[in-house]
């Protein structure tokens, strides 16, 4: 790998900050000063050093975020806050991205990483990677929505669903309102609004709380990120 790419994927700098420090003399390929961003870095093997420091590279990096609401799930906007602006300038690496979207109010469990294969294979619909949510409902949740919900829905514009598992978990008949969590195998646009529409009910706050074996991590304040572990890792592979 070229020695300038190689520090921009470490996180020392974006790539003309990088060829400046290697013009200025900063960088060392196994402690000899290189001036030329193109040397060859083979990352197993060579010590890289800027102003003194060694350089730690990693190639991939996977973090689990309590996304909270009012923030979208992309990289960048021109007006609104997303889930990047939430980590630290340090960990803000220009390839990382949100694997999957929640919509902008719903909250939980967001996974964020640059590694590109795992994202393809979490997202591909033959893989069918389970995601739970919890959901607070307006109106009472009944024995006759999970049935739909277990048959799979097809709306009346004709939008087909793939059948999910609907629990109930507590209901309010003061209120008129009912918490559950509903585990999907696929992952449409809005799926559980839609599914809640398609059976006349309204989602009042949506939350993410597993995908794909990952359980959002509770310790998590809303906004707040963490790396994954090597144990949470292998659970996505
Ligand atoms: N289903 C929705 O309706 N919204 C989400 O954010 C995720 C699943």
């Amino acid at each position: 790998m070229r020695l300038d790419k190689f520090l921009v994927h470490a996180g020392v700098g974006s790539r003309k900050e990088v060829q400046r420090l290697i013009r200025g003399k900063q960088v060392q390929l196994n402690a000899v000063v290189v001036t030329s961003s193109k040397a060859n870095v083979v990352p197993e093997r060579d010590q890289v050093d800027v102003a003194g420091e060694m350089v730690h590279y990693q190639q991939f990096y996977y973090y689990m975020l309590n996304k909270p609401a009012g923030v979208l799930s992309a990289t960048t906007d021109p007006q609104q806050r997303t889930v990047i602006d939430l980590l630290a300038a340090t960990d803000q690496r220009a390839d990382l991205f949100p694997v999957g979207r929640l919509d902008k109010d719903t909250t939980g469990l967001l996974f964020l990483t640059n590694d590109g294969q795992l994202a393809h294979q979490l997202l591909s619909p033959r893989r069918q990677v389970v995601k739970i949510y919890r959901a607070l409902i307006a109106g009472i949740v009944t024995a006759a929505d999970q049935q739909r919900f277990a048959a799979g829905i097809t709306t009346k514009a004709g939008n087909e669903f793939a059948p999910a598992d609907l629990r109930i978990l507590a209901v309010d008949p003061v209120q008129q309102q009912s918490q559950i969590e509903v585990t999907l195998h696929e992952g449409k646009f809005h799926e559980v609004k839609r599914l809640f529409q398609a059976v006349s009910k309204e989602v009042l706050t949506l939350q993410r709380i597993e995908m794909g074996g990952l359980q959002l991590d509770t310790t998590l304040a809303a906004g707040v990120y963490r790396a994954l572990t090597d144990a949470e890792i292998t659970l996505l592979q």
